[in-house]
């Protein structure tokens, strides 16, 4: 798939035309009562103004990625850091997907590929959920929290990347995380 990061402003043309419409459904569904098609099992979440979120922030400017991403890492060597247990990777992806599920960001599923190895796969994202597919992932922040928690929590090198992000049709963000050291 070809990734828009990196390249030039004129490829995101029309990103934020389609935000904005995908806001105004949202807001249109809200006010009349019913249930978001993305927040069926965690209940509504919309964004009444684009820009709620980390990701919207991302979907309309895209050079916020790296900024946004490292504040999530920062931030979350200290608060999600402090609050989980484990000591191998296993377990800390199990916690974490516990804390983003109890904080209705979203639902969660985890798959182990190896040992250092796993997929965390989030439905519902609170984070990037009513945002048209732009061809780029968004949950930026939520990569740094996971690498940031993991990697202070472990002593090692974790890379946490998210290789799909809510797509037409395909209704989860999964976060690949890997021990690289
Ligand atoms: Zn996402």
């Amino acid at each position: 798939m070809e990734k828009k990061n990196g390249k030039s402003e004129q490829k995101f043309a029309g990103d934020i035309e389609r935000v904005v419409e995908y806001a105004k459904k949202d807001l249109a569904t809200l006010l009349e009562g019913k249930t978001l098609a993305y927040r069926k099992k965690l209940g509504n979440i919309a964004a009444l103004v684009p820009g709620y979120s980390f990701a919207y922030l991302i979907a309309l400017d895209p050079s916020l990625a790296p900024v946004i991403r490292k504040i999530g890492k920062m931030v979350e060597s200290a608060v999600v850091a402090d609050f989980v247990k484990s000591s191998d990777l296993e377990g800390l992806v199990t916690e974490i997907a516990g804390i983003i599920e109890l904080a209705k960001l979203g639902a969660t599923g985890v798959t182990k590929i190896s040992d250092g190895h796993f997929i965390l796969r989030v439905t519902e994202c609170a984070d990037c959920g009513g945002i048209p597919d732009l061809g780029r992932p968004l949950c930026a922040f939520d990569e740094g929290l996971i690498e940031g928690a993991i990697s202070t929590k472990l002593g090692k090198d974790v890379s946490v990347k998210e290789e799909e992000c809510v797509k037409e049709g395909l209704k989860y963000c999964d976060f690949t995380i890997k021990i690289v050291g």
